[in-house]
């Protein structure tokens, strides 16, 4: 079967489902997005290789040429989840609108995978000197297992990985790292009459509350990046469930926050600057705490200003590289020994949302800016 043309592709990949969410009832296998791209990436003669992560869960890395330094393009082939009665078209077929083509992930960012082919077709009868690898991860939007399950495999990629998602074709070259946690706090319920009848986890979490309001004053007095909108740490209180009436001593509080540390700040430390908190509260009330990721952190990532990549990344698009405020498998890519910057057509304002587009005008540019990254480090020689 022949490549499809552009739109054909995209119109495939978006009408694949790949949602990946951390509720079981919504999720689904992403297979039918790595076969398409298998096929097609197979097609043009690259080697493609599969990965099964989880059941129904797959990465795919196509490569093009071998041995090592190289380039890896890199996206995840999930997307997150949709609410089709608030579209005003179907959300799984591509149509075209004005100067968009609007469709669940054509900005984030199964639409990246047809621009990278596009980018390479004519180069196809050149010599490789390095190798192309591309990327396709499953999970990204859920638990990021697809790119964790790389890292921890540890094959060296390529010298540089550009991950496409949605930027608005400048570089981004620094993010905040992703933790979400949880702390449960078990007392021991009672009449409320008598405080002695019971250990109340709602007095805890209220010292626990004031403890992470410190530790949050002290990290945010600590850390500061000015290249971030909001240049210091954040630790968010989202929810708190706990007790149920008010003549009983409440016997079990849960609170859930979320902590997004600059780069430089390290995820294990911070949890065990909390947990060290959380030891005396703990004696002093005499309930227990569990304190728990409710997945694992996305660490924070930042790829020096001075790097090749992201010299060249700017120079090719014209902007200054800079910061944004969602994670990325960015830091994954880096563990594995690539210069990495995130960088792709999309804008994040639309993703996650009902008429999700790619503005046709991106695409051409985004193919050049492909084209040559490609040459940069596949065609030309490591010394020219
Ligand atoms: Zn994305």
């Amino acid at each position: 079967m022949p490549l499809p043309p552009l739109k054909e592709q995209f119109a495939a990949l978006i009408a694949a489902p790949s949602v990946s969410c951390t509720q079981p009832a919504l999720d689904q296998s992403n297979r039918a997005v790595i076969e398409l791209l298998a096929l097609w990436l197979g097609d043009l003669g690259l080697r493609c290789e599969t990965q099964e992560v989880a059941p129904g869960k797959f990465n795919l890395l196509a490569s093009l040429g071998s041995g090592p330094g190289g380039l890896v393009l890199a996206g995840h082939s999930d997307t997150v989840p949709y609410d089709a009665a608030l579209w005003d078209s179907d959300p799984l077929r591509l149509s075209e609108q004005g100067d968009r083509w609007v469709g669940l992930g054509v900005c984030d960012m199964k639409g990246f995978f047809p621009l990278i082919i596009e980018a390479l077709r004519p180069l196809l009868g050149q010599r490789f000197r390095q190798p192309l690898l591309i990327l396709a991860t499953c999970d990204e939007e859920s638990s990021m297992a697809g790119a964790r399950a790389l890292a921890a495999a540890g094959r060296p990629l390529g010298r540089a990985a550009v991950i496409g998602e949605p930027t608005g074709l400048k570089p981004i070259r620094l993010h905040k790292g992703v933790m979400m946690e949880r702390i449960e706090i078990l007392g021991q319920s009672g009449h409320s009459s008598d405080p002695g009848l019971g250990h109340s986890a709602l007095e805890a979490m209220h010292d626990v509350l004031d403890a992470l309001r410190r530790l949050r004053a002290h990290w945010q007095k600590e850390f500061h990046n000015p290249q971030f909108g909001v240049p210091q740490p954040t630790l968010n209180l989202g929810c708190i469930h706990g007790g149920d009436n008010p003549n009983r001593i409440c016997g079990q509080c849960a609170l859930e926050f979320d902590l997004r540390p600059l780069p430089g700040m390290d995820p294990e430390q911070l949890r065990a600057a909390i947990r060290a908190k959380l030891a005396p509260i703990a004696a002093q009330h005499q309930v227990r705490i569990d304190f728990a990721p409710l997945f694992p952190a996305v660490p924070p990532f930042e790829q020096p200003a001075h790097s090749e990549l992201v010299r060249l990344a700017e120079r090719l698009s014209g902007h200054a590289a800079g910061a944004v405020a969602f994670g990325t498998e960015a830091p994954y890519l880096q563990q594995l020994g690539c210069e990495t910057i995130v960088l792709g057509p999309g804008d994040i304002a639309c993703a996650h949302q009902p008429g999700e587009y790619l503005e046709l005008a991106r695409i051409q540019p985004t193919v050049e800016l492909l084209r040559e990254l490609i040459a940069h480090y596949c065609l030309r020689g490591p010394d020219s």
